[in-house]
């Protein structure tokens, strides 16, 4: 508990002297969403189900100022927030709003018809306002849990990000994976414009091309390097053949290449140049 300083009062009420301030906030970490309310003489703070977005932290931090002041008699209100996308989405409804926008603005309403003077004010975070500092912490260190219904938009990202850790986590695993030695975190890479080249860049990527594999199909032993007699692979051509060093360095300028810097998001710039040079790019 505590209270906020004079002076910050002052300086955000210079305009709006007869109206009483309250100070809300959302926080959110990896554990846990919760939200926090500073009046003049009390505060209040809970924390939310998990799922739950900052977003829906700040809106409804500032749905519960109004409820709590709602009990009492009509006066003039100020509620800051420092969420400049809750404060936005109040101005702008539409059938994607926030469920709980709607319900700001209805009460809002019924406090307004009820005599209630209601403004809401954006306030920069983390710049030393003691109001705000107060309900970021109070926001940080809630332990009380609120029961609310959780927006079905949370609960679709919050699901979404759960399935995704999951699915990283099962891709950390696949040590034997030739495209996870590669691409180690799994998100959305760019495809190159010409659908030919993307073809060749993701066979080259998992270690499958028609002339290391055919060979499974055809029911033939697979294909020897007649330089240095072991089994031809992606790695062997980019990388370990000693018969294209010179095709190697003529391309790539350095020696100590891995698959990474061929394959990764941004393909080497000469990657394809250097396969059409030592004549595997038409067997890919
Ligand atoms: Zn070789």
């Amino acid at each position: 508990m505590g209270s906020y300083k004079k002076h910050d009062m002052k300086y955000f009420c210079c305009l709006r002297v007869n109206f009483i301030p309250i100070f809300t906030d959302g926080s959110k970490c990896s554990s846990c969403t919760s939200f926090a309310c500073v009046f003049i003489n009390s505060t209040l703070s809970f924390q939310l189900h998990s799922s739950c977005s900052i977003f829906t932290a700040e809106i409804t931090a500032i749905l519960h100022a109004l409820s709590q002041i709602s009990s009492g008699p009509p006066d003039n209100y100020i509620i800051y927030s420092d969420s400049l996308s809750a404060l936005e989405s109040m101005t702008s409804l539409n059938r994607f709003s926030h469920p709980l926008t709607f319900n700001i603005l209805e009460l809002r309403d019924r406090l307004t018809t009820k005599g209630f003077t209601i403004l809401f004010c954006w306030i920069p975070s983390h710049v030393g306002i003691s109001g705000n500092e107060l309900a970021d912490n109070l926001a940080r260190s809630a332990t009380n849990s609120l029961n609310s219904p959780v927006p079905v938009n949370d609960i679709k990202k919050y699901v979404k990000s759960i399935r995704h850790s999951k699915w990283q986590a099962q891709w950390d695993h696949k040590n034997t994976n030739k495209l996870q030695s590669i691409k180690r975190l799994i998100d959305s890479w760019p495809s190159l414009p010409i659908r030919k080249l993307d073809t060749v860049l993701t066979r080259l990527r998992i270690g499958h091309t028609r002339f290391t594999h055919r060979h499974l199909l055809l029911g033939e032993p697979a294909p020897l390097c007649t330089a240095c007699q072991c089994q031809m692979t992606v790695l062997h051509i980019l990388i370990e053949c000693q018969q294209f060093n010179l095709q190697s360095i003529r391309c790539f300028h350095l020696s100590c290449l891995t698959l990474k810097d061929f394959l990764y998001k941004d393909p080497h710039p000469q990657l394809f140049t250097f396969l059409k040079m030592v004549g595997f790019y038409f067997l890919i």
